[in-house]
């Protein structure tokens, strides 16, 4: 059974939530306020399968509290609940680490589909570290491995939700693996905003696109040795994204 932590100040939708979630067959408990959240994660480490997390709360809000867990390497699949989806919201809890949002008020039934989105793609990743963990560990260099990804001394391993760059290891969120994977399989191909939203995020319709370009510049800061001039995440002006492992070998054709 997944353990489901909701953090929300609003007493009458707190309840609801928890009586919800548990008729879907979730354990879910409720904190009101931000501090309770961490203590409850980062004091007590107590371990949940999902959060789903108000931004406006008393006291410590929801974007310090997802920031607090990333840089306590706490990665929580999050779901951030924003008022009214307002873009700058959005941004900026996709910047705190935030995995997903939806915006107030919202349908039960989107924020259940929400939910388990976020569920199953941490169950698919957690998997996938699995088999590559059991498998041939001597090809670390393979291309085709999409547990992990190398190319010009960093490894993107996707299972672990980390990137390794000679000493450094870089912790990634979900969402941000699931980007890079995305990016990655599509290695020399144009990725539009539209694909990213509809493939990696399950087509949101109220998502601003510039929240993808908040994420690759992140990106851009793990991948690239000068992320102001990008040489393996480029921007295709008017519609998106390319990834390329080589760019050398690219500018001889
Ligand atoms: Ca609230």
């Amino acid at each position: 059974m997944s353990r489901v932590l909701v953090v929300e100040d609003e007493a009458h939708l707190a309840q609801g939530l928890r009586f919800n979630l548990e008729a879907e067959g979730y354990a879910a408990e409720v904190v009101g306020d931000g501090e309770a959240a961490t203590d409850r994660l980062l004091g007590r480490k107590e371990t949940f399968d999902a959060v789903v997390l108000d931004i406006m709360l008393p006291g410590k809000d929801g974007f310090s509290v997802v920031s607090e867990l990333r840089a306590a390497r706490n990665y929580v699949p999050v779901l951030m609940l924003t008022a009214r989806g307002r873009p700058e919201d959005v941004l900026k809890g996709f910047a705190s680490g935030a995995d997903d949002y939806l915006a107030k008020p919202f349908e039960l039934s989107i924020l259940l589909a929400r939910l388990q989105g976020l569920l199953r793609r941490s169950q698919w990743l957690r998997s996938g570290q699995e088999s590559v963990s059991g498998e041939s560990q001597a090809d670390s260099s393979s291309t085709e491995d999409f547990g992990t990804f190398s190319f010009y001394g960093k490894t993107i391993d996707f299972g672990a939700l980390e990137l390794r760059s000679g000493e450094n290891t870089i912790h990634l969120t979900l969402m941000e693996s699931e980007l890079l994977r995305h990016l990655v399989r599509n290695d020399g191909r144009i990725v539009s905003r539209k694909q990213i939203l509809e493939e990696v995020w399950g087509l949101h319709e109220d998502t601003d696109t510039r929240a993808i370009d908040n994420f690759v510049v992140r990106l851009r800061r793990y991948l690239e040795d000068d992320p102001a001039n990008p040489r393996h995440l480029l921007t295709v002006r008017g519609v998106g994204y390319r990834f390329t492992a080589r760019p050398e070998k690219e500018q001889k054709m």
